[in-house]
């Protein structure tokens, strides 16, 4: 079988490319290793940023989310037993959305497959890469219902795996450099059949280690409590989650927490990892194949819908014009956005993990950065900026 683009994967990353592909009639194929049903009730991001909703609606890829979406312009930030609110909105003329990932990932498919007509495949077992070097390049894979394996020739592979994909491992070693970076630190997230108790995000920066909720919808909302990496969920039975919650999350004058059925608890350990270069011969890497942030400015998803904006932009250029300019700037322009995501992860990180460190010290310029927030206007500026990923050039 001969295809212009295999896409492999099908989170947010590989299905704007695919959308985006298909509004060109570029001829692709997407290959996903899980069901339908899986992809699109799989929970995790939440937060969209208001320019990747604009570029999605200018791809025609946003019509129901801009139905739906909820519009955040402030969080909360709660420490020293006082609550924050801290109104980004109006600062940096911007605002987030609110939309789960799993309707994110229902939009695309539907639009991908079902409105545009195209080709996916779910249930793919062992995708292999072959011949990347060559401008023949090839993708395989186990068919599920026959046990047969199938091959793609192709003119370019979209690498869209997520962090545990094989596409990223196709690049040979001595052709690429992983930075990574670990905070040492874990996070049990949970997903609780509650309304949230608040209308925005709140960031708990406690002595007994950082807490957070993120509102995802009426009825679920998500939590977060700092934990050891790779702590057993196990070890956070229902009583000991709420007590936490209330503790860390406490503040003066603040509404009481809503308690309900816990519907996920899993831990995540917050690290991360840069690719660089993110293309290798005809293979381009886009979204947590290429770059995994952890998720503490939510920013994940975003990241992964930038790279896929200007990949899926870069090879209909190519494909329809002959136009190879975007493909040839593809991985440094998408670092530039990395990178900055990365170094305001990192900066965040240190106030929400600081006063839990036990050391004195760190815990008290984290306090200080905190306070500045509420008292230099440059300083709350920059923050709401940076939150909003307007800082960063589209
Ligand atoms: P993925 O969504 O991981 O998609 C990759 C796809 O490839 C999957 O469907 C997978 O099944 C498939 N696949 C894997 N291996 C293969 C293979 N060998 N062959 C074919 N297919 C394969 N980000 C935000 O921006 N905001 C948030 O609020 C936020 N919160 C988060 C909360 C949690 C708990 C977690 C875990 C993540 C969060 N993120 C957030 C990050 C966000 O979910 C990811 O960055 C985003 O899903 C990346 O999209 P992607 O398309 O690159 O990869």
């Amino acid at each position: 079988e001969r295809r212009t683009v295999v896409v492999v994967g099908a989170g947010p990353a590989g299905l704007t490319i695919g959308g985006i592909l298909r509004a060109a009639s570029v001829d692709c194929v997407v290959l996903e290793t899980e069901s339908r049903q899986f992809i699109e009730t799989r929970p995790r991001a939440g937060v969209i940023e208001e320019w990747a909703v604009r570029e999605l609606g200018r791809r025609g890829l946003a019509e129901r989310l801009t139905e739906r979406a909820e519009v955040h312009s402030a969080c909360e930030f709660r420490f020293a037993g006082e609550r924050y609110r801290f109104s980004y909105g109006d600062l940096a003329g911007s605002h987030h959305y609110v939309y789960p990932q799993p309707l994110l990932v229902t939009d695309l498919v539907r639009e991908y497959a079902d409105v545009r007509g195209g080709d996916i495949r779910f249930g793919v077992r062992d995708v292999t890469l072959h011949d990347l070097d060559s401008d023949r390049p090839a993708v395989s894979y186990r068919c599920p219902r026959t046990g047969e394996r199938r091959l793609l020739r192709c003119d370019f592979v979209a690498g869209c795996d997520g962090a545990r994909g094989v596409t990223r491992d196709a690049i040979p070693e001595e052709r690429r450099r992983i930075a990574r970076q670990d905070d040492g630190i874990g996070w049990l997230a949970l997903l609780a059949e509650v309304p949230p108790s608040t209308d925005c995000v709140l960031f708990g920066v406690h002595p007994r280690g950082f807490a957070g909720q993120m509102p995802r919808s009426p009825e679920v909302t998500r939590f977060y409590l700092q934990c050891p990496p790779g702590d057993d969920p196990e070890n956070w039975p229902y009583d000991r989650v709420w007590t936490e919650l209330r503790e860390r999350l406490g503040a003066a004058g603040a509404p009481p927490l809503t308690e309900g059925r816990l519907i996920e608890k899993r831990v995540l350990d917050m690290h991360g990892y840069v690719v660089d270069p993110l293309t290798h011969g005809r293979l381009f890497l886009a979204g947590d194949a290429g770059h995994l942030v952890a998720p503490i400015a939510a920013k994940g998803m975003n990241l992964a819908l930038h790279d896929a904006f200007l990949l899926g932009d870069a090879l209909a250029a190519y494909v329809t014009k002959g136009d190879g300019s975007g493909l040839d700037g593809y991985s440094a322009a998408c670092l530039r956005r990395v990178w900055d995501y990365q170094e305001f992860s990192q900066w965040l990180s240190d106030i929400y993990h600081g006063v839990a460190s036990g050391d004195p010290f760190r815990a008290g310029t984290t306090l200080a950065r905190l306070r500045r927030l509420f008292t230099s206007p440059a300083a709350a500026a920059a923050f709401a900026e940076q939150y909003l990923g307007t800082a960063a050039a589209y």
